[in-house]
């Protein structure tokens, strides 16, 4: 296989039925949006040493705002 390994099953209820959506927030950052299908359970994940990390969604929010000052 090729490319990052990306999770594809939910964490919460184990269904592969997933909605994948890269997305890149205001700073930069490129994430994965994924939806489940079954649960309606959505997770922004982040790539972290070779592996997935979930983003809190509050931090998602906050970077995805540009904020104006
Ligand atoms: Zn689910």
């Amino acid at each position: 296989m090729t490319g990052e390994p990306s999770p594809d099953r939910c964490p919460t209820c184990g269904s592969a039925s997933l909605t994948r959506l890269p997305m890149v927030l205001t700073d930069g950052t490129d994430v994965l949006f994924v939806s489940c299908q079954a649960c309606e359970n959505r997770q922004w994940l982040t790539e972290h040493d070779g592996g997935w990390q979930a983003l809190p969604i509050d931090t998602v929010l906050q970077r995805a705002t540009r904020k104006t000052t």
